[in-house]
């Protein structure tokens, strides 16, 4: 008996049955903007239908060229385009999976000139001011049409993308929509325009086709719709001829993460099954989450019928079948870090996954099994060192990993105690289990020398970094901490500390600094944070935030002038930078360390050392980047041994776990 008896029951809906309850919701991938890229659009879908999941949604297509993210971006609106999609209709039908494709008009957050919105009101991240749509029903008839050719090209529905705030939620809110005509003025007018797309699609498609409507549930921006027009809609939406409501929650320029890693996990499902008591038709949960006892409980606990995963089935693709075969241990879980997917998709990069450099690129990385086995000696298990054990094991090799410390894991092990990165530990669950299951013989505290691996077959050093040590007068003070010792809780941290360094991780130290227990794992306490509301108590659900004091005091510090934390990732940054500026973290650039003494840590600002100033802490952390590890490559070659040199190993300037698990990836390909 499976424990997932609910997640994997099949769903009838009348015309057609999905085998179960999981939905791959859409993510733009980066495939779909080029024709030549559709074989491989439908290696990947192929991939996720090979692995179980009851229904694929596509990457958004626009119905018209007003409707474009970009310009010249994927757009569905002729049966020559139809024909194209063909491949991948019929890749994962080959495998019993259904496919609808994503209707999406990006309303004013089109990043081209040519961009409408129900007003003629600027969108806060985008430069682009959209004119007021005045062809309304032209643009109603383009949706019709774009669902004709997605029924033409083989898909079995269309998901109308109505959340997030693109043009359809555009309509629905005052926020965005002054119209005094026949789209707006009231509620009624205002839901008028997505409420006609289903109701004339439904009419055009015939009955068996699935109308998946995506709707806000949450807007999570001022002047956003209130819970009796968003049930309204519901209910409108069914009668129009819906055949499943997907959820979706803020919108792209709303203040209160939906996605990152410290959302805590189904932040939202309350709202979804809210929702749900209103309607017939099945509605989908979304966001956040990503392993299968939680999606079961879910299922069986609300009324929700559903579960959508989009970022969860790129790093792993055989979610469903590994749930099914009770191998949940297996599954790759994402950790909704955002950095290969959509961090990728924002800057126009195609999207892959950082646990699963072959999502995207199925047709390139391929881990075949090896004709030859070799033996393989990795050393160090970082997460760069993982990859290659697991993948090399995967292939047929002998793997041999060498770790120094008493555990696997690396720079995750440290990152997993982080507030609000506590689902690292999957990663680093998920690489214990495959490095059992694949026989590699992982060797715990032990420092390989020259003489053990000399040999191997293949020596790989993923012997990954040491933090660099900074020369300023003082730095052997007692009251200076590496970042391993504050975060381990090595040794102890006072009330008042510097933090010197503000990249990654001196913004992740500073997090842990500030934070008594972690928001992620209470989601009252994470709302309050927040300020997210909620829908039933808000209009737009947001409300004043009310962060949690912070429990020490922090200056984060950096020598480079202007803002803080410019290269943290780019869906990402801006919610570590809101969570220190809440919690109070005192940020200072244009640094120079002059000295720590008992004192504190004096410093000084700009070239010309001016504004002498001392912080008068107990504490300094030091977060000032890393140095490469690698004394053994040049023992080895003395030996002959040509070492192959991964992750923060070869690089530590831009030490960053999505290089290190790709060139893992990619070299255990090649072994
Ligand atoms: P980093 O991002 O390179 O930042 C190192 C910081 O140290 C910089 O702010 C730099 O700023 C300062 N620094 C460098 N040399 C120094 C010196 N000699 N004396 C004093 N300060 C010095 O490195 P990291 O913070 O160690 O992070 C490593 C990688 O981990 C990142 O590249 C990132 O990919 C990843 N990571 C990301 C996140 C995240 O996105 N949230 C979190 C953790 C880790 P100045 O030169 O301006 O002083
Ligand atoms: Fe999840 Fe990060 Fe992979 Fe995106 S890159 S799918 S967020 S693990």
């Amino acid at each position: 008996m499976t424990p997932y008896p609910t997640l994997l029951s099949p769903l009838d809906l009348g015309f057609t049955t999905l085998r179960n309850r999981v939905v791959m919701g859409s993510m733009h991938t980066g495939l779909e903007d080029r024709a030549r890229d559709i074989g491989k659009l439908a290696a990947y879908f192929a991939e996720r239908a090979r692995g179980g999941v009851g229904l694929i949604i596509t990457g958004g297509y626009a119905p018209n060229r007003t409707g474009w993210l970009l310009p010249f971006a994927s757009q569905l609106t002729s049966s020559s385009e139809a024909r194209r999609h063909r491949d991948v209709t019929a890749a994962v039908h080959e495998h019993d999976g259904k496919i609808l494709l994503q209707i999406l008009h990006a309303g004013r957050y089109a990043y081209h000139p040519f961009s409408v919105s129900a007003s003629a009101v600027k969108a806060p991240i985008n430069p682009f001011r959209p004119r007021a749509l005045r062809d309304v029903d032209g643009t109603i008839d383009d949706f019709v049409r774009c669902a004709l050719r997605a029924r033409e090209a083989g898909y079995d529905g269309v998901e109308i993308m109505g959340s997030e705030g693109y043009l359809l939620n555009q309509f629905l809110a005052p926020r965005t929509n002054r119209r005094s005509d026949a789209w707006g003025g009231s509620p009624e007018k205002r839901r008028r325009f997505p409420v006609e797309i289903v109701r004339r699609t439904r009419r055009a498609v015939g009955e068996d086709f699935i109308i998946c409507y995506r709707m806000s549930m949450a807007d999570y921006v001022e002047d956003g719709q209130s819970w009796d027009e968003i049930v309204a809609l519901a209910t409108e939406v069914e009668a129009a001829g819906a055949t499943i409501i997907n959820s979706g929650f803020g919108w792209h320029e709303a203040r209160v993460p939906t996605i990152v890693t410290s959302v805590p996990s189904g932040a939202f499902v309350d709202i979804s099954s809210a929702l749900a008591e209103h309607v017939s038709v099945p509605v989908v949960a979304s966001n956040r989450i990503n392993m299968p006892h939680a999606a079961e409980q879910i299922l069986t606990d609300t009324h929700v019928q559903l579960v959508s995963m989009a970022r969860p089935l790129l790093s792993d693709p055989d979610w469903v079948n590994k749930a099914a075969g009770d191998a949940a241990a297996e599954i790759n879980t994402c950790i909704a870090c955002n950095q290969a997917c959509l961090d990728h998709a924002f800057v126009h990069k195609k999207v892959s996954c950082l646990l699963n450099p072959v999502a995207g690129r199925e047709t390139e990385l391929v881990l075949s099994p090896t004709r030859r086995a070799k033996r393989v000696a990795v050393v160090g298990a970082g997460p760069a060192g993982m990859a290659t054990a697991v993948a090399a094991a995967q292939r047929g090799h002998r793997v041999t990993l060498f770790e120094a410390g008493d555990a696997v894991g690396g720079q995750f092990d440290l990152a997993r105690r982080i507030p609000g990165k506590e689902e690292f530990t999957e990663t680093l669950r998920y690489y214990a289990t495959m490095l059992a299951k694949n026989g590699v013989d992982v060797r715990l505290r032990t420092r390989a020398g020259v003489d053990d691996l000399a040999s191997f077959d293949e020596v790989v050093l993923a012997t990954g970094v040491t933090p660099r040590i900074p020369e300023i007068p003082g730095i052997d003070h007692p009251k200076v901490l590496s970042y391993a010792e504050a975060i381990t809780g090595a040794r102890p941290v006072g009330r008042s500390v510097a933090v010197v360094g503000a990249g990654g991780i001196g913004f992740d130290v500073s997090e842990f600094l500030v934070t008594d227990e972690s928001a992620t794992l209470n989601l009252k306490e994470w709302k309050a944070e927040w300020g997210a509301a909620d829908p039933q108590e808000a209009r737009g659900a947001v409300v004043t935030p009310i962060p949690a004091p912070a429990v020490r005091e922090v200056y984060l510090l950096q020598r480079t002038e202007g803002a803080q934390g410019r290269r943290l990732g780019k869906t990402s940054g801006w919610v570590h930078r809101a969570s220190l500026k809440a919690k109070g973290v005192q940020q200072l650039s244009s640094v120079n360390y002059e000295r720590i003494d008992d004192e504190g840590l004096h410093i000084t600002f700009g070239p010309k050392r001016l504004d002498a100033r001392l912080l008068a802490v107990e504490t300094v952390v030091i977060c000032a980047g890393q140095e490469s590890v690698r004394d053994l490559e040049h023992g080895l070659r003395g030996r002959g041994v040509e070492p192959h040199v991964i992750g923060g190993a070869a690089l530590a300037a831009e030490l960053d776990a999505k290089r290190a698990i790709r060139q893992g990836t990619e070299l255990a390909a090649r072994l």
